[in-house]
């Protein structure tokens, strides 16, 4: 029986991603590849074209897949994305003779418990906690069920190591070398005077720390969870306990792939 060799191509309806699209199904059906009519799960790759906005939609939308995936920039940043799309040719060539790597990211998880059940929710970036309608929010956080302080301010951003150049940073979050899977708890405008003391800085924590969150509520339901840039509102949050999953986002790189490269490119 012959092997289906079947690609999952994920785009956004700009033009420049519609025309992508269609230039790379063209050389994928050329190289004896089949490309899914619907999103299939039994996918050997999935090639995502648009910017970050697009990479973190696809995401969510599949679930976050056990399939690799790679991303062609058509965005604005794209900071995910690895290649362009005038280097689709030299792209497939590498993918084809096997020269790329896997590099496996652990995404953020959230429990969320309610006075009447729980709910998960996922970040490959960050999760923020944070006070609905502008208003201060004030919650106890504890580490391994060790209370560490009761918090003030507009919220917290809890990111991975990946999400380390997105809202954390521009939040004065530290960037992180991927090779590090750790957790970063950020402060958004942490209160901290003689009526309220929160910490001011970024906290770093290794891979297999709880996080706890118990909002202190003043005004009811007074909370908003935002993962990846999606808001998430629930009645009467009791707690939010946050760690790194054990699922992984597969992520195809290219052999020169290099992160601080990266940031150099797009940030400096
Ligand atoms: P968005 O407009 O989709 O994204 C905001 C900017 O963040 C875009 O330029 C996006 O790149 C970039 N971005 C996303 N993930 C990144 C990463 N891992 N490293 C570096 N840059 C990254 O905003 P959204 O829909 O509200 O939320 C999506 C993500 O954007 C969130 O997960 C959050 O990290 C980030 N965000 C940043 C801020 C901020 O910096 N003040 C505020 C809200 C959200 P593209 O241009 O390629 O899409």
């Amino acid at each position: 029986m012959v092997e289906r060799k079947i690609i999952n191509i994920v785009y956004n309806d700009a033009k420049t991603s519609v025309d992508t699209a269609s230039y790379l199904k063209t050389k994928l059906i050329q190289l004896g590849f089949e490309i899914a009519v619907d999103f299939s799960y039994d996918a050997e790759l999935i090639i995502c074209i648009g910017g970050d906005g697009s990479f973190l939609g696809a995401l969510h939308k599949y679930n976050f897949p056990d399939i690799p995936i790679i991303g062609i920039n058509t965005g604005h940043l794209g900071f995910f994305a690895e290649v362009n799309p005038d280097e689709i040719d030299s792209f497939l060539e590498k993918y084809v003779s096997g020269d790329y790597f896997i590099e496996e990211l652990s995404p953020i998880e959230a429990t969320i418990c309610t006075r009447n059940n729980c709910i998960e929710a996922r970040g490959i970036n960050e999760i923020v906690i944070k006070g609905d309608k502008s208003r201060t929010i004030h919650m106890t956080i504890s580490v391994n069920n060790h209370l560490i302080q009761k918090f003030s301010g507009d919220g917290i951003l809890v990111a991975t190591s990946t999400g380390s150049t997105a809202y954390n940073y521009s939040v004065g979050g530290s960037l992180v070398d991927p090779k590090l899977n750790i957790v970063q708890v950020t402060p958004l405008a942490p209160i901290n005077t003689n009526a309220y003391r929160s910490f001011t800085s970024s906290v770093i924590f290794p891979t297999e720390t709880i996080i706890k969150v118990n909002p202190e509520y003043r005004f009811e339901n007074s909370i908003v969870l935002v993962s990846d840039g999606v808001e998430h509102r629930y009645a009467g949050i009791t707690e939010v306990s946050l760690q790194l999953s054990e699922l992984k986002v597969k992520m195809l790189r290219l052999k020169d792939f290099n992160f601080w490269s990266k940031v150099i490119q797009k940030f400096l």
